[in-house]
């Protein structure tokens, strides 16, 4: 396992849209500034190795129209911030949503724009994917996203490199795998997450799943209750908070 440190990632930006130092600077409360980053290669994280109690939830396939909404309410609730990696043709499905998971503190990521098993694509393939899937977000956001989520974690390592080559997006894997697209039901979601969830942990979970979103006020509850802070992925990272971040348009290069 490498490491990698913040002054790499901090560089980056993606190709597509370029971050001006000038407007960066809004400052974000950052809850861990991890030393290092429990990740594959240069492109691939997968946990932050931190002695802060906090752990990433991130939410994948969304948005749903009433899942997704009811989720929010909860996290709300409890002043959390989460990570919510989007697909594209839902996006623009449900683009109020989008919308709201922004407004609220949220991070939004991207998860492809129709969810392939995208190792059988071609690296254009790919980049389509993904572009059409952050062009999506930024047009509803106002900013793109600045991490990627394989479909299925299906992504190979030379994938990985060439996207953060070619758009300085990080794949981002996770630490806890809770199953819960097998629907198992609510308290073993729950069990499963908080079994895992130690600091600097990336936990995964699907908020098109009742069951999912059903164990989370006790899954929220109980890790609060051990004392541990909920991050976006860009926290994790040490990064700006990504609704403060200033992004401006820049075409493309290859
Ligand atoms: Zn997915």
């Amino acid at each position: 396992m490498t490491h990698f440190s913040r002054r790499t990632f901090l560089s980056a930006s993606t190709a597509a849209f370029a971050l001006p130092a000038a407007q960066e600077a809004e400052a974000a409360p950052i809850i861990a500034l991890p030393q290092d980053i429990a990740q594959r290669d240069a492109a691939t994280v997968m946990a932050v190795r931190t002695v802060s109690p906090v752990v990433a939830m991130t939410f994948d396939d969304g948005p749903h129209p009433s899942l997704t909404p009811k989720l929010l309410d909860m996290l709300k609730a409890r002043g959390l911030r989460a990570t919510f990696y989007l697909i594209g043709n839902r996006v623009v499905t449900w683009p109020d949503i989008v919308r709201r998971i922004a407004d609220e503190g949220h991070e939004i990521g991207n998860h492809s724009w129709s969810h392939p098993n995208l190792a059988k694509y071609s690296d254009q393939g790919v980049l389509d994917q993904i572009d059409r899937t952050s062009d999506a977000i930024f047009k509803i956001t106002g900013r793109p996203p600045v991490t990627f989520r394989p479909p299925y974690g299906s992504f190979t390592r030379r994938q990985r490199m060439m996207l953060y080559t070619n758009r300085n997006l990080p794949t981002i894997l996770w630490s806890v795998d809770p199953q819960d697209w097998r629907r198992p039901g609510a308290s073993v979601v729950s069990q499963r997450i908080l079994k895992g969830s130690r600091p600097g942990a990336i936990i995964l979970s699907h908020d098109i799943q009742s069951g999912t979103v059903k164990a989370m006020p006790s899954t929220f509850d109980t890790l609060t209750g051990r004392g541990m802070k909920f991050g976006t992925i860009s926290q994790m990272m040490g990064w700006p908070l990504w609704q403060s971040r200033r992004f401006r348009r820049v075409s493309a290069k290859g």
